[in-house]
């Protein structure tokens, strides 16, 4: 008994040296951003003198498929757990974004109440709530249980469960899905073809499944490198995800580019056989892929160096601000500002504190850098000269917000897709 125990704690801790899909060898290191806490797990004051775990965030690239990703150090149990701070419905952007989906998704697919949609990772009900006032039967499925709590509560029907064949399975037993939904998950998940299949399984005749995941075509050309974190365990590019689903019986016959997370596809799939016709839409996507040179390895290998490019104007431009005498506060406290700043080896020195709508997040320090993350109002009070926008792909949204630092001569500025101040 002991031996097997011993045995999977190795298999966590290990790192993984076959690609997730595909299973060549991983050799190829597509950007290394050095040691990193794990993004999510914002601190209390009490843990602050404690030891915190560092891992490596070193992103790899499979030769054979392209699918960059990224070797797996935490079971996903100790990612997601209870404390889990992420509630989508803090952000007004992304609501919206929600809403808009729905309509389109009732219109195309003529749901009504005999249908069934089904999300993955449904987190706090923040979609089904808009097919649930639709009267459109609906089920989430989500792994955080405080968050599948938040769900039940606005009435959206929550299964806390990770989603792969064995769920699939189980909720297959009901009756099959008109519409799977999966969006910002599919780069979450450790086991890939699992998740695909178990997708096959739920999903019906001549239904779809939509998933939206960041593009990497736009993390490569953006240089948006921060969107890099150990939840974040696969990178997909148009011609990699469609060979994944492809593996698995299911067919991508359409695809949206979308603004989400600093650029976006939404991919919809179906059976081999269903009677859905091929859009127009993703031969020029992947057209446009092959000109970018996302079908050759050398794309891949030539990021690195762009990268930390970045990272020096990141932290000649914060350091640069202080010299001349100004204080800085950051706004908003989101996994990839944690990336961007434990890679950028920023401190309290350079940024004073951060503010957060989430009052998950406020009162707590963000991972690794101890950056205090306090309500929006103490930017009011502390007046910054500087408010450096860690979001920067809302940065409209968040701007409009934050007008108000002008009256008192307060400039904005984000990390990316260059660094600098907001005109
Ligand atoms: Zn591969």
């Amino acid at each position: 008994m002991l031996g097997t125990s011993l045995a999977s704690l190795a298999a966590v801790a290990t790192s993984r040296t076959t690609c997730r899909f595909c299973g060549a060898p991983l050799q190829d290191v597509f950007v290394d951003l050095g040691m990193s806490p794990i993004a999510n797990s914002y601190l209390r004051a009490e843990q602050l003198n404690r030891m915190e775990p560092f891992y490596p965030l070193r992103c790899l690239v499979c030769s054979e498929c392209f699918l960059v990703q990224l070797e797996e150090f935490e079971s996903p149990a100790q990612i997601f757990s209870d404390d889990y701070a992420y509630f989508s419905s803090y952000s007004s952007s992304w609501l919206d974004h929600a809403r808009g989906y729905v309509e389109m998704a009732v219109e195309r697919f003529g749901l009504g109440a005999d249908s069934r949609v089904v999300e993955i990772a449904s987190n706090d009900g923040y979609l089904l709530q808009y097919f649930v006032e639709r009267r459109v039967p609906s089920l989430g499925i989500e792994p955080a249980a405080n968050v599948a709590e938040a769900a039940r509560e606005r009435g959206v029907q929550t299964l806390v469960r990770f989603f792969g064949t064995e769920t699939a399975r189980k909720v297959a037993a009901d009756g099959p899905a008109d519409l799977v939904i999966g969006n910002n998950v599919l780069a979450h998940v450790p086991d890939l073809n699992d998740f695909v299949a178990g997708i096959r399984d739920v999903l019906a005749a001549r239904g779809t499944v939509t998933m939206e995941f960041p593009h990497l075509l736009r993390l490569i050309e953006g240089r948006e490198w921060d969107t890099i974190y150990h939840e974040h365990f696969s990178y997909f590019s148009w011609l990699t995800v469609r060979r994944v689903f492809a593996a698995h019986g299911l067919r991508l016959y359409d695809v949206e580019e979308i603004p989400t997370h600093g650029g976006s596809l939404r991919i919809y799939g179906c059976h081999d056989a269903a009677d859905l016709a091929d859009t127009a839409a993703i031969g020029e996507l992947e057209q446009r892929e092959r000109e970018a040179g996302l079908d050759r390895l050398e794309t891949y290998l030539s990021f690195e160096g762009r990268v930390r490019e970045h990272k020096w104007a990141i932290v000649e431009f914060l350091t640069g601000e202080r010299r001349a005498g100004n204080r800085i506060a950051a706004y908003g406290a989101p996994a990839k500002g944690n990336t961007l700043l434990n890679y950028c080896g920023v401190r309290t020195d350079l940024i004073e504190f951060t503010a957060d709508m989430n009052p998950v997040k406020q009162g707590r320090f963000l991972p690794g850098t101890h950056i205090p993350v306090h309500a929006p109002e103490r930017i009011r009070e502390e007046r910054p000269d500087l408010v450096f926008i860690l979001p920067w792909n809302i940065r409209a949204e968040i701007a409009a917000q934050l007008a108000f630092v002008r009256e008192w001569g307060g400039r904005l500025a984000v990390p990316a897709p260059e660094v600098g101040v907001l005109e």
